[in-house]
């Protein structure tokens, strides 16, 4: 068994146990595969092991890849990194869902590019938990008037809500950041958390999540990230 299906098979072994453990069906909790600066090559691997969700965080990375990758059947692209207006077009075209709306502007370029054989575009708002300022994301007290416009865009389909908390070795405060999300969705009538990385994805399960978004536990560490390709 390849690296990659071993791994895999272990991710989602503590998916599973994490759900038992909180009580949660497995079947309400997605595992995207965060493939982001990995070849080609790691995401065929994972898709033959029935991987169906990868998530990218550049919008030409994430352009070459469907590109190259379109004969894999079923496969779901998430955009998950902040986003330029000047390249929503490449997320419009080709994915099924983005995890980073935290801008009118780029909800309008997204709706406006999305074409209409496609499904309209599945939305998570990020939002900026510990309100770092350097984070993307809307504040918490932001995110009713964003919803209010992206709501009123017809390519578009708010599902839900995502954060990246900072990484936090206490595992009280991380929960408490994650409820905040959850209480936060609820708040708003929304049924989608995209929650956890490698680090905590547990704990956000535990408050929640129905998608998780793990890279390095699946593909192991990742290469350095180059220009022009970084911050894309
Ligand atoms: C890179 C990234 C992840 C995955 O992080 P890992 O620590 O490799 O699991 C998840 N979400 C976002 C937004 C990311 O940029």
């Amino acid at each position: 068994m390849s690296t990659v299906a071993s791994r895999l098979q272990d991710v989602r072994a503590q998916v599973e146990k994490a759900c038992v453990k909180a009580g949660r069906n497995p079947e309400e909790v997605t595992l995207l595969a965060v493939s982001k600066l990995q070849p080609d090559s790691l995401i065929r691997e994972a898709h033959a092991a029935g991987q169906v969700d990868f998530g990218e965080n550049y919008a030409q990375e994430l352009r070459d890849k469907a590109k190259a990758l379109t004969n894999l059947s079923a496969l779901r692209w998430h955009a998950i990194g902040p986003l330029q207006t000047n390249k929503a077009k490449y997320v419009a075209e080709v994915a099924f869902a983005f995890h980073a709306l935290d801008r009118a502007g780029v909800a309008e370029e997204l709706s406006r590019r999305r074409k209409d054989t496609l499904p309209p575009l599945r939305c998570f708002l990020e939002v900026n938990l510990a309100q770092e300022e350097t984070k993307s994301g809307v504040v918490p007290e932001g995110v009713e008037a964003l919803l209010h416009t992206v709501r009123a865009l017809p390519r578009l389909e708010v599902v839900g809500l995502m954060a990246l908390p900072p990484l936090d070795p206490d595992e009280g405060r991380t929960r408490a950041r994650f409820a905040t999300l959850r209480e936060l969705a609820h708040r708003h009538g929304l049924r989608e958390l995209s929650m956890g990385t490698t680090a905590d994805f547990a704990l956000a399960i535990a408050e929640g999540a129905t998608v998780v978004r793990v890279g390095t536990a699946i593909f192991g560490e990742r290469p350095a990230a180059v220009a022009p390709s970084a911050g894309a």
